[in-house]
């Protein structure tokens, strides 16, 4: 496989294709999408399909697909992180996770009136998503979220070394 993967998640994978999103992978997801215009979009657009459905790998046959065994969406991303052997990314919450969009980094000025009260003086990037609007920044969520991928993928979820944000 050349390049970074990009995926398509079945309607069952929602929660794994956020946590790929976590990890930056583009990875589309719609939950209303029918079977078959899945497979198509995976084709047109180059992406591994990732489904728990072995009745739609078996009846559609898509060029490059994964078929999802686990349960948990954790495991699940680990078992997907093992199986295409992707790389750990430098940086974790670079793309939305509800919209698979590219986060913008605002500036420090930008980016304080924006925050609620009590997060203003936090270190690290506060990132906007260009798409639905929501702002990613080291909050208890995000730390959350670290120490969850952690547990699975170990190295993988550690808080980034602290760097002077933007003025
Ligand atoms: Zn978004």
């Amino acid at each position: 496989m050349n390049g970074t993967p990009r995926f398509a998640a079945d309607a069952m994978l929602g929660r794994l294709a956020r946590w790929l999103r976590v990890l930056g992978y583009d990875t589309w997801y719609d939950s209303a999408v029918a079977d078959a215009d899945l497979v198509r979009l995976a084709e047109d657009e180059g992406r591994v399909l990732l489904t728990r459905d072995r009745h739609l790998l078996r009846e559609l046959r898509p060029a490059r697909a994964l078929e999802v065994r686990l349960d948990d969406p954790l495991h699940q991303l680990r078992e997907v992180v093992r199986e295409l052997a992707l790389a750990s990314p430098g940086e974790l919450f670079t793309r939305c996770m509800l919209c698979n969009a590219p986060l913008q980094e605002l500036g420090r000025a930008e980016a304080l009136p924006r925050l609620p009260p009590g997060v203003q003086a936090m270190d690290g990037p506060v990132r906007r998503c260009p798409a639905c609007g929501r702002l990613y920044w080291g909050g208890s969520h995000v730390r959350r979220m670290r120490a969850a991928l952690e547990r699975v993928l170990p190295g993988w979820g550690q808080e980034p070394a602290p760097t002077n944000p933007p003025a």
